[in-house]
């Protein structure tokens, strides 16, 4: 498997440390090339800040610090308003001019059809929005030349994304063994200060759940830690 680009498409800064980095970190060791796509600055992260930009420029540079440690090749802040990612044609064409350009041969995002996960969390609107315009962005968009035109020569080519996996789902089918590299991801999720300061005990409470998620989940497949997923193998009709 390995020589893979992979693409992880996410809304905001510390998504991809929350749910599928462990994964990405174990498949760059095994020789897979990786791109993280962040949608929106985060600017909302800060929950009572006055100063947005400032928030956009610090979560982006927490961001570069963790796809560092996880050992992504790029980072791309495509520069959405944090809170207000709408499935229309700006979002998808953003999409679909990464996707021609980086031609990935799996793409990673939120599952934007889990709304409730594991009774607990509500999936956040920009992750369902995002998740839907990325899944059209890929079928049949990128691979369409009737779709966004002007987003083709110049390095843009029509790509066919075969494989995607959809992270935070409840309707899991495929399970990656992290054991080597989840502490790779929460040593890249210490990396977003802005947001742990405002989480239980500095973030090391969520750190800990999130390690008791990844041993319930590995569990049940016989590993020790192990990150879920929704595995979709593109139908040549899609
Ligand atoms: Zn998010």
């Amino acid at each position: 498997m390995a020589g893979r680009t992979i693409l992880v498409i996410v809304p905001h800064p510390d998504d991809a440390e929350l749910s599928c980095d462990a994964s990405v970190a174990r498949w760059i060791r095994e020789g897979d090339r990786a791109v993280l796509a962040v949608a929106t600055g985060g600017s909302l992260g800060a929950k009572l800040s006055s100063e947005p930009e400032r928030m956009v420029e610090e979560r982006a540079a927490e961001q570069l610090a963790a796809a560092r440690v996880i050992g992504y090749e790029d980072v791309l802040f495509l520069g959405f308003r944090d809170g207000e990612l709408e499935d229309d044609a700006a979002l998808r064409k953003a999409l679909v001019r990464e996707i021609r350009r980086i031609r990935p041969d799996l793409v990673i995002l939120l599952d934007p059809l889990t709304v409730i996960y594991r009774n607990s969390y509500v999936n956040h609107r920009d992750h369902r929005m995002l998740g839907m315009a990325a899944l059209d962005a890929m079928y049949p968009e990128a691979s369409n030349a009737g779709y966004f035109p002007d987003a083709l020569g110049d390095g843009l080519e029509l790509h066919k994304v075969p494989e995607v996996l959809l992270a935070t789902t409840d309707s899991p089918n495929y399970w990656v063994d992290v054991g080597d590299t989840l502490d790779l991801r929460f040593d890249a999720l210490r990396q977003h200060a802005s947001q742990l300061r405002l989480w239980p005990e500095n973030g090391e409470g969520v750190i800990r759940e999130q390690r008791e998620l990844a041993a319930v989940i590995g569990r049940e497949h016989g590993m020790e830690y192990a990150e879920a997923f929704r595995r979709v193998v593109v139908n040549p009709l899609s």
